[in-house]
């Protein structure tokens, strides 16, 4: 038997209400913050998520799907959805009206990285970015509708871990000071974090290795080496996140090891989740939209880890399946075709109805409707359909009552409709 791809899972029907709730959920919210929803392809040419990404990150060094196809052209399964977004931005000019946009897109992701509990190599992300806002403000926005989000889903215990990662003026300072810590401890750190070090020091601060981050613990922060203005902006954001009652802690080794990324970073971490804490991660993005080659636009973005949220709230939302309005137990073939039709009635009503397709008995056929928990059961064999009456019987309260099979579709129509 062929099995499905390591890393990859199917989302079973029995979850699939779960996953349906957060997705409304998102989308109530996100329409009341003026995000619009944009759908964006799952491939994408190489040099999009290189130069998007970054080349010395995991991502792109190890962990994507690229491809060839027919035509020699090398392609990539998304690993993230931003830079998916971004190009559809400069491409179509969205910018053009106005380059204010708040945009979000639900979907699948892949990265080649080693499956456990959490993490997965087709996983799926509620992504949401906005474009040309500079102010700290949208910053305090993304950051509070996020955890409204997980407040609305009951995911209490989440906290904000916020912190910034000042801009070209003031990096270089931090940079430099961080460079000098991570010489004298060179040996101490992992091979990844030893090679990047001269090029992308700030990444050995996000290194999970144990041996790394003890090596890095005494690291200067970078919120001690902010300019002026980034220290503004990092101060009227944590304000602003304070007067809407945000919880949030700062947490000096939160970087995005990109260097367009800049100012404000964040992820939502949560103890339901055991050692893939975080839920939620994000950033302001101030020079992608230029680097992959739009006008100078700055930008903050964030994306749900959907799989872990559907983890934690697996444990404790239970999401109903729909039930049956009403289940026809139908006795008989001729009693079968016309409850068919009667079905095919109420369906095209919005009314979800259900019968037995197969020659079960009238126990079979009720202890079916029960396990399916529907509201009614209408019994309908041969002496039925001679006399033109049948019973209609209530599931909760047993109560019986007769209806007429003339036109019993638009009246079963009227007694169920919600
Ligand atoms: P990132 O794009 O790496 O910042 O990830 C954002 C969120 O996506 C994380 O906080 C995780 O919740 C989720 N995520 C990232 N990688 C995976 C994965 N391989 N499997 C499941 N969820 C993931």
């Amino acid at each position: 038997m062929i099995q499905l791809i390591r890393g990859f899972k199917d989302i079973l029907p029995a979850e699939v209400a779960l996953w349906q709730h957060i997705e409304r959920t998102a989308v109530a919210l996100f329409a009341a913050f003026g995000f619009d929803e944009i759908r964006v392809p799952i491939m994408e040419k190489t040099e999009l998520f290189a130069r998007g990404i970054g080349e010395d990150t995991d991502i792109v060094e190890k962990e994507m799907y690229t491809l060839e196809d027919r035509g020699g052209e090398r392609l990539t399964l998304r690993p993230e959805a931003t830079a998916s977004i971004v190009r559809a931005y400069i491409q179509h000019k969205l910018y053009a009206d106005d380059p204010l946009r708040k945009l979000y897109t639900i979907g699948p992701m892949f990265r080649r990285e080693r499956p456990q509990k959490g993490r997965y190599r087709q996983f799926y992300q509620i992504d949401v970015e906005a474009f040309g806002m500079a102010g700290p403000y949208i910053d305090a926005q993304m950051i509070h509708m996020l955890h409204l989000f997980f407040q609305r889903l009951g995911v209490s215990r989440s906290l904000a871990h916020l912190n910034s990662l000042g801009c070209p003026v003031c990096r270089p300072r931090f940079r430099e000071a961080l460079s000098g810590l991570l010489a004298q401890v060179e040996e101490k750190l992992c091979a990844d974090c030893r090679r990047r070090q001269a090029r992308n020091p700030l990444r050995v601060l996000d290194c999970k290795v144990p041996t790394c981050r003890e090596a890095v613990a005494d690291a200067p922060a970078i919120v001690d080496y902010l300019c002026d203005d980034c220290r503004q902006h990092f101060n009227s954001v944590t304000e602003s996140l304070a007067r809407l009652g945000v919880p949030f802690e700062l947490n000096k080794r939160l970087v995005r090891g990109l260097d367009y990324y800049t100012r404000t970073t964040f992820e939502i971490q949560t103890d339901l989740l055991g050692a893939q804490s975080a839920v939620a991660g994000g950033g302001r993005y101030d020079g992608l939209v230029e680097t992959l080659g739009g006008p100078a636009t700055p930008a903050i973005g964030f994306a749900v880890g959907f799989d872990r949220l559907v983890e934690i709230l697996g444990q404790r939302l239970k999401v109903e399946a729909p039930k049956p309005a009403l289940f026809i137990a139908a006795l008989g073939e001729k009693a079968r075709r016309e409850a068919f039709y009667w079905c095919a009635a109420l369906a095209a009503a919005g009314i979800y109805v259900e019968m037995e397709h197969g020659d079960k008995s009238l126990k079979a056929q009720m202890k079916r409707a029960d396990r399916l928990g529907a509201a009614r059961v209408l019994i309908v064999g041969e002496a039925e359909l001679a006399s033109g009456k049948a019973n209609l019987r209530d599931m909760a309260t047993k109560a019986q009552s007769e209806i007429a099979l003339d036109g019993v579709a638009e009246k079963l129509e009227q007694t169920l409709k919600p």
